[in-house]
């Protein structure tokens, strides 16, 4: 930093102020522009592409400089702000015109990635969530606002994890912190995963009073949080915050439960691959016609519901939209005309809503009485709470008919927002304004006849406002004296009389007044719609709602979705279900239906098949499902009865996580681990090839260990695919174990693997089946045969082991000597072995023959 000694005042000016933003891009305006200086400037020149210069070049230390005009920096502060970075906006606070020295200037704004108010950061459908935290060594409380909508909610978490799962569903940008209160590996987690910026609220006050914290916050914790959140807004932002709402208190135990892991990887509302909406969950469901209905649904597909009589509160309503198909299209016609209410009085407490944004409110507004109708039509109970609180603010729709001129121009200062009709003294402006150029007109008319100058005309400039312009070559013919001589021009005379004066005088002053009244008369319409914000912001959370079950309903309809009922004894009975992303991409015939029944006896599905048989997709589909049903949305299926889980767990392929450098099968074992030590009874485990990141014994074992693990303990609902065909003798031992496969038939030569689902396990001989119809020897096909029955006859004898292992009862070494391996000579055992460790479906015919050779060639 240079010496504060040698700067101009300016300077001096800048660095204090600079002092207080270190974390944030200094837009210091001077002028038209708004400049940055030092690192500041060194780095957005950079990021912006700006030419650098320097404020003092020919001193020994010039100071980098660079800067952007004041009319387009909203632009160039979005662009920062998206790539996370804060922009603190100072503006001259006093007018140069009237201020002797040193103009004073203040940071009027902090503008931060979770302070974004308009721009391309902010995207209609999603919300811009700012959280904070608050630590006391035990639990965490967390807290959100957006500032778009004025959402505020608070809740307390026990754990790193639940950060983490929150932190990531709510997309948050930047979280608030008083110092470094929450362990650095949290810090850190956030930072990677989620591109998290941390912005400290240093003065942080416990005592200061707040309208917003509420009786309802359910912790010291979630008041700390939901405090530091509020005093950094009003440290940020400067301005009102009338439209944040009370905050709300909720409790993650109340929803479907999903980690971090689990939504990335059944790509809930991003896909895996490409990081956007486009193929998920949330793409397929948003058939919302309004952005504040599109966000709704994104925060419904965060935290499906398991209070029963909720959802079915929900279906009710999906059912009766689903049965009135005429009135869904009037609905849905009516919503597609409303704005976005929620942002629009966000817009109104912070005083940036013009005469347009207004029309815009009436519009939304006047089409209540259609969605009313619409939503009475069909009522037969569920939807007299709605119909109560979808008030439609007739006050508000007279007020701004009467008010807002239907061209109102986009600047609410220069004139022309307010109506004709609606105030006696601007009425009377207008008429002078439109009388004086009338009169004007007829001066000039008059003064042409009287001088018979027929050129002669009246005209305006700002200096010298109305005269009369008589060019060069007429002078000759006005007399002497009859005008006051105003201004000389290269080929004409400018005058005045006094006449003119007094003309011009009423209508400037009709003029300028008319502008100012005007704006104080929109202030004060505006002023009225705000005291309507808390009535605005209800009104809005019912048309979401409204929006997001029509939405269901269309989805429902259109892809033939059925009302799943809700067991409470733990049955699970999915008749011909799909998977809806890829039902919707492959087309309804491409898709197989598969069914999935588990009464409440079974726990575990064990699913065996090839690779690129269906399996995963199966398990992705229960998943789906179960989150559809428990959104209250209807099920791609021809009938369902599902219980109401309060987890699921996944471990299926692909979320390999590099960013934080562990190998694929750590991964798979922490995520196992958390299934295992969190699931309960009521949890569904979705566990996909578990243990094939590892050795084959390792992997099977570790498998067949966890199944059992389940199977004795969890006792949850899972569903467990492997490719290791000797699990699936598990069924004799496990009761609540049933083993299903994935069919296969052979067509015209081929094996072809049908994406169905069958009882029991599958064909072990798919290999040797596939080697057949690849023509290889017919003897070589009957060893093999043979020695694949030899390793089965193996096989049994070794799970007969683990079985009795389970119940305690037996000897494990003395099972032992009765393996079949150790019948066989060393070599052969080897040899059987290796032979029992081929993947053969994954061979090619030759590969398996030449194998096969030397195989026979060592015994
Ligand atoms: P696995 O887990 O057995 O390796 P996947 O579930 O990944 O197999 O499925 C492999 C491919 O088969 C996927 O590309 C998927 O689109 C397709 N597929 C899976 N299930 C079905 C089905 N029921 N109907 C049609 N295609 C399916």
């Amino acid at each position: 930093m240079p010496q504060k000694t040698k700067n101009t005042p300016m300077m001096e000016q800048y660095l204090s102020i600079k002092e207080q933003y270190q974390d944030a891009f200094l837009f210091y305006r001077l002028g038209d522009f708004y400049e940055l200086f030092y690192d500041d400037a060194l780095k957005v020149a950079q990021l912006l592409e700006l030419t650098l210069t320097s404020r003092n070049k020919n001193a020994e230390d010039p100071i980098p400089m660079c800067g952007v005009p004041y009319h387009a920096a909203s632009n160039y502060i979005d662009i920062l702000v998206e790539q996370g970075y804060k922009v603190a906006i100072c503006e001259q606070v006093e007018d140069p015109k009237s201020t002797k020295g040193m103009v004073k200037r203040e940071v009027v704004q902090l503008v931060t990635p979770g302070t974004l108010m308009e721009g391309k950061g902010v995207n209609a459908k999603e919300n811009n969530f700012l959280t904070a935290l608050a630590f006391d060594n035990f639990q965490y409380g967390l807290s959100y606002v957006d500032l778009t909508t004025g959402e505020l909610c608070s809740t307390t978490l026990s754990d790193e994890e639940s950060v983490l799962n929150e932190a990531s569903s709510l997309q948050t940008k930047e979280i608030v912190l008083t110092s470094n209160e929450i362990p650095q590996s949290l810090k850190d987690t956030l930072k990677t995963r989620l591109g998290v910026v941390f912005s400290l609220q240093e003065d942080y006050d416990p005592n200061a009073e707040s309208q917003f914290l509420t009786s309802e916050l359910s912790s010291d914790l979630e008041k700390e949080a939901t405090g530091k959140l509020l005093q950094y807004l009003s440290s940020t932002q400067k301005r009102s915050l009338e439209h944040i709402q009370k905050a709300q208190s909720y409790q993650v135990d109340h929803y479907l439960k999903l980690d971090y892991y689990s939504k990335a990887n059944l790509e809930l509302s991003q896909s895996i691959r490409t990081g956007k909406k486009h193929g998920t969950l949330l793409w397929l469901l948003d058939e919302t016609k309004t952005a504040m209905g599109g966000r709704l649904l994104k925060q419904w597909l965060d935290r499906p519901l398991m209070q029963k009589n909720e959802i079915i509160k929900r279906q009710d309503q999906v059912a009766s939209l689903l049965q009135a198909f005429f009135e869904r299209e009037d609905l849905k016609e009516a919503l597609t005309k409303v704005y976005d209410l929620e942002r629009l009085a966000g817009r109104v407490a912070f005083g940036n809503v013009n005469g347009r944004d207004l029309l815009q409110l009436k519009t939304s507004l006047e089409q209540i009485p259609a969605i009313r109708t619409v939503l009475q039509g069909i009522d037969q109970g569920e939807w007299t709470q709605t119909l109560d609180d979808l008030e439609p603010m007739t006050d508000l729709v007279d007020l701004i008919a009467q008010s807002i001129n239907e061209e109102a121009p986009v600047e609410i200062t220069e004139g022309n927002v307010i109506k004709d009709g609606f105030s006696e003294q601007l009425d009377k402006y207008r008429k002078a304004m439109r009388n004086g150029k009338q009169w004007i007109a007829e001066l000039e008319a008059k003064e042409r006849k009287k001088t018979g100058i027929k050129n002669l005309k009246v005209g305006y400039n700002r200096v010298f406002g109305y005269y009369i312009e008589i060019t060069k070559a007429n002078l000759g013919n006005l007399e002497e004296g009859t005008y006051e001589r105003k201004q000389t021009l290269a080929n004409a005379e400018r005058f005045i009389t006094p006449e003119l004066k007094e003309l011009e005088k009423t209508i400037l002053e009709a003029e300028e007044q008319s502008v100012d009244l005007e704006y104080e008369l929109f202030l004060d319409v505006r002023q009225q719609v705000k005291k309507a914000i808390d009535r605005l912001q209800n009104l809005a959370k019912m048309v979401s709602k409204t929006d997001v079950l029509q939405g269901f309903a269309t989805v429902s309809e259109r892809y033939q979705y059925v009302r799943p009922t809700l067991s409470d004894q733990q049955e699970l009975n999915i008749v011909e279900g799909r998977h809806p992303v890829v039902e919707k991409v492959l087309g309804s015939q491409e898709y197989i239906a598969n069914s999935i029944e588990m009464d409440p006896e079974t726990l575990i599905l064990l699913i065996t098949g090839p690779n690129m048989s269906g399996k995963s997709t199966y398990m992705r589909q229960l998943a789906l499902t179960v989150i559809l049903a428990q959104m209250g949305c209807f099920v791609p299926a021809q009938s369902a009865v599902m219980p109401i889980f309060d987890r699921i767990f996944t471990r299926i392929g692909a979320s390999d996580d590099l960013i934080a450098g562990q190998s694929t099968f750590m991964v798979e074992m922490m995520e196992a681990n958390q299934a295992l030590s969190h699931a309960t009874p009521n949890s569904l485990v979705l566990f996909d090839e578990l243990g094939r990141g590892t050795a084959t014994y390792d992997g099977m074992a570790l498998a067949q260990a966890i199944i059992e693990y389940i199977h004795q303990n969890v006792k949850a609902k899972t569903l467990f695919s492997t490719h290791y065909h000797e699990l699936t003798v598990l069924q004799d031992e496990l009761s609540q174990l049933k083993n299903i496969h994935v069919g296969a038939v052979e067509k015209d030569g081929d094996l072809v693997f049908l994406h169905k689902m069958m009882e029991g396990p599958a064909d072990k001989s798919y290999g040797i089946h596939v080697a057949k119809i690849a023509g290889l020897p017919e003897d070589l096909l009957e060893r093999a045969d043979s020695i694949l029955q030899a390793l089965e006859k193996g096989k049994t004898l070794q799970n007969q082991n683990v079985s009795e292992k389970i119940s305690e009862s037996e000897d494990f070494e003395q099972n032992q000597q009765l393996s079949l391996f150790n019948e066989l000579t060393d070599k052969e055992s080897g040899t059987l072995s290796e032979l029992k460790s081929l993947d053969v479906v994954k061979m090619t015919p030759l590969d398996a023959l030449n194998k096969l050779y030397e195989l026979q060639q060592s015994i």
